[in-house]
């Protein structure tokens, strides 16, 4: 029987591949040993596949490992099910291993495998935590056509359906395990935080949970902020607030979205879900592992009231030149270190993504990963219209997705909040 929230009066493993690269950076044992997720990014990644990203150990290892470190008590295993057909379809860093139409590939080849291995007794008293399918359905509603931001690769997601179809195919068959609690992606605010986008979604994750054999009940939560950059609460100004005249919403920054930070966006969007027919009792969990903007640019207290601008610039902790950036955030830092049940509403602050490991190469690097090369990783890049054209804010000279980052994760260091 699963509990309401998994991550009560429970530890959370710690991936030891994860660790090991904290560790060995300076300063880096200070959080070497923080839970993280253990991301299954390839179908090779659940053998073990010794790639830079996933490492020499396999889905079994680490569930024989998170036993171990169990000793009897609660303990969440968070993993990540990332594979979906024509990954990534508004950018190139994340773009996977299978093909638009490879969707039979997807149930039979990685879903299927990571669910015998899930189901597996020895595991039974693992609190298992899927997320499932980081970006792949808000950029159905947000990057298709007619929209500015369209791209053809979602457009085809969307005609096809095989993003839908996958998602509902994997909360079906993990959710049909007793001891696994399905969360399923939902963006963040600086994405889906807007009008048009924000109902719309919720209704595409409904759909999604009726799909493919899946049911509402299959899906215990949500989880924002995956591998982004967004702050957890902005505190020294409101989406309700009118400075020098002009409402905070119409600020350049905020530029109309309803929600000015995670946490009101998070426990809004639980409301809208449960009112879109998911159970009452879902939640949420926030990924605070590189939101922290810390370090000595963090503003001490609000903006001057001169003008809407410059009250919300002169206040934001969130320093990024536009929120649709994305990759490789400079002068972010680490986040609110994991903790249960936060805030009312909220499951967790969790690291789903390991911080270190990079979100794209700066400039194109061949390798058998199926990554591109994104311009949105790139520092001298002037954007999109998914990020209003402008810079990508990215720090230089980064690896590929999910390789590790050295002087990213230095930064992160420097700059978290909480500070270390
Ligand atoms: C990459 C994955 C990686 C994950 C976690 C993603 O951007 O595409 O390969 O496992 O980040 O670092």
């Amino acid at each position: 029987d699963r509990v309401d929230n998994p991550y009560e009066g429970a530890d959370v493993y710690v991936n030891p591949i994860w660790s090991a690269n904290a560790a060995a950076e300076p300063g880096g044992s200070a959080i070497s040993d923080q839970p993280t997720g253990v991301w299954m990014d390839q179908i090779s990644a659940i053998e073990g596949n010794d790639s830079p990203t996933t490492g020499s150990m396999g889905l079994r290892e680490h569930l024989d490992e998170a036993v171990v470190q169990a000793a009897g008590e609660p303990l969440v295993f968070q993993v990540v099910i990332y594979n979906l057909p024509g990954r990534d379809c508004a950018a190139l860093a994340s773009n996977g291993e299978l093909g638009p139409n490879e969707i039979d590939r997807y149930k039979s080849e990685y879903i299927d495998p990571i669910a015998e291995i899930l189901a597996d007794p020895a595991y039974a008293d693992l609190r298992i935590v899927t997320t499932v399918e980081i970006d792949s359905l808000p950029n159905l509603v947000t990057n298709v056509s007619p929209r500015e931001t369209a791209t053809p690769e979602c457009d085809q997601m969307l005609a096809n359906g095989n993003y839908v179809e996958g998602v509902g195919y994997a909360l079906a068959e993990l959710g049909a395990i007793d001891n696994v609690y399905n969360y399923v992606d939902a963006g963040h605010h600086g994405w889906i935080g807007w009008q048009d986008n924000f109902s719309a979604s919720a209704a595409l994750f409904y759909e999604a949970a009726n799909t493919a054999g899946a049911s509402p009940e299959d899906v215990h939560g949500f989880i924002a902020n995956t591998a982004n950059y967004s702050a957890l609460v902005e505190d020294n100004f409101s989406i309700d607030q009118t400075v020098a005249g002009t409402p905070v919403r119409q600020s350049e920054w905020v530029d109309w979205n309803q929600f000015t930070d995670e946490l009101s966006f998070s426990q809004a969007l639980r409301e809208e879900l449960v009112s879109q027919g998911f159970p009452s009792g879902i939640g949420m969990l926030i990924d605070t592992s590189r939101n922290g903007w810390g370090g000595p640019d963090r503003p001490t207290g609000p903006g001057p009231q001169t003008s809407v601008d410059a009250f919300v610039d002169g206040g934001r902790y969130d320093q990024r030149i536009q929120s649709g950036n994305w990759c490789n955030q400079s002068g972010a830092g680490l986040g609110e270190r994991p903790q249960a049940s936060p805030e009312s509403g909220i499951d967790a602050y969790v690291w789903m993504k390991p911080p270190g490991e990079s979100d794209g190469s700066s400039t194109e690097i061949p390798n058998e990963e199926g990554k591109g090369f994104d311009r949105m990783c790139d520092p001298t890049y002037e954007g999109n219209p998914r990020n209003g054209n402008n810079l990508s804010g990215a720090l230089a000279d980064a690896p590929i997705s999910g390789h590790w980052f050295s002087a990213q994760f230095q930064e992160l260091l420097d700059n978290a909040y909480p500070p270390l």
